[in-house]
């Protein structure tokens, strides 16, 4: 969990050990797993000692290690420390690093659920899910189906940073209304500044306008408005705030996170960065903005993860919806409101 703003997984690891823990016994038992990884950030200290002290309390009470109360099924769990660089929660990298490994994607296929760690089949969950496991299995599937939409049930956390009056992490059913977390939860703009742009998803997603706030957040949904759900970080821009410096700080995240093992991936993520660093500079001009769209479609796919996708929605959504911030630059080399 390293994309900016997220803190959902960190947060339960910290206050809900237990929960989390269950669902990794209970997804192993599914599996038949005999070991289990936690794979967790090793600058998150908090949560670091939160799930060793609930994996001690656990054992102590047998519901991991050998005859796990009594019956047949045995687990092992271990605890690894995962280094913080984006692309190491990925889930190939994960299982290279537990292997011993750089915190390097594989490239796929195959994929780790067919020959993961060691060359075995590994399923590898993130956080959140694991911890819904123990309430579904406790109240049920039906249970669990009451909530969202048919396409997407259930639940998801939702985080709301700075901006916001209440900036925190929510936990909403799918189908919400993007207006409801933002308003009712998040409490509005700090300051009541107008909105001027969403980026629902985190910074992989595309930028929608403020009269889409009324999209349900959900994955079909958020698709159709033309955005992703994501990793359900919502950013809110206010008015009076450049697109151009939002983008070109999306670009230059990802270009300093590209583990830089393809060619087409390094050569994308250093080129949008640099191109958005020009038009901030007013250098370039309309040919420059168009090239855009051809130096993302070009690399589109040809990295070993996905990572290599990412910059695309942010930086063609926003040279779609918010032109003009991208024109003031070229013309005048500065922020459209400076
Ligand atoms: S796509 Fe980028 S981040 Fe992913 S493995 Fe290739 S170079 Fe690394």
């Amino acid at each position: 969990e390293d994309e900016p703003g997220s803190k959902k997984d960190r947060l339960l690891m910290e206050n809900l050990p237990h929960l989390v823990l269950e669902g990794v016994i209970l997804a192993s038992y599914a599996i038949g797993a005999s070991i289990a990884y936690l794979y967790i950030n090793k600058e998150y200290k908090a949560a670091n000692d939160s799930m060793t002290q609930a994996l001690a309390e656990a054992k102590e009470s047998s519901y991991w290690g050998k005859k796990i109360l009594g019956g047949d099924f045995s687990l092992d769990i271990l605890l690894v420390s995962a280094p913080s660089n984006y692309v190491a929660g990925e889930d190939s990298a994960a299982v290279e690093v537990i292997e011993g490994k750089e915190p390097l994607p594989r490239q796929k296929p195959p994929f780790p659920a067919t020959a993961g760690l060691f060359g075995k089949p590994t399923a590898v969950n993130n956080v959140e899910t694991l911890a819904n496991l123990a309430p579904i299995i406790a109240k049920g599937a039906k249970w669990y189906r009451s909530f969202g939409t048919p396409e997407s049930p259930g639940t998801m956390i939702f985080s709301l940073n700075d901006e916001v009056n209440q900036p925190g992490i929510y936990e909403l059913p799918f189908g919400t209304p993007l207006r409801l977390l933002i308003e009712e939860c998040g409490g509005g703009l700090k300051e009541d500044k107008a909105m001027k742009a969403i980026l629902p998803g985190g910074p992989s997603s595309a930028f929608l306008l403020p009269d889409q706030i009324d999209v349900s957040l959900d994955h079909n949904s958020l698709r159709a408005a033309g955005s992703s759900i994501g990793c359900g970080v919502v950013r809110t821009v206010p008015e009076g705030n450049c697109i151009v410096e939002e983008v070109l700080r999306i670009a230059d995240f990802f270009a300093a996170e590209s583990c830089g093992q393809c060619p087409a991936c390094r050569m994308e993520t250093n080129t949008l960065a640099a191109m958005l660093k020009k038009v901030q500079q007013g250098q370039g001009g309309q040919p420059l903005l168009e090239q855009f769209s051809k130096v993302i479609g070009f690399n589109k796919g040809k990295g070993f993860c996905n990572l290599i996708n990412m910059p695309g929605p942010p930086i063609e959504s926003a040279l779609r919806l918010f032109r003009s911030d991208f024109e003031s630059h070229l013309a005048n080399g500065r922020c459209p409101q400076n």
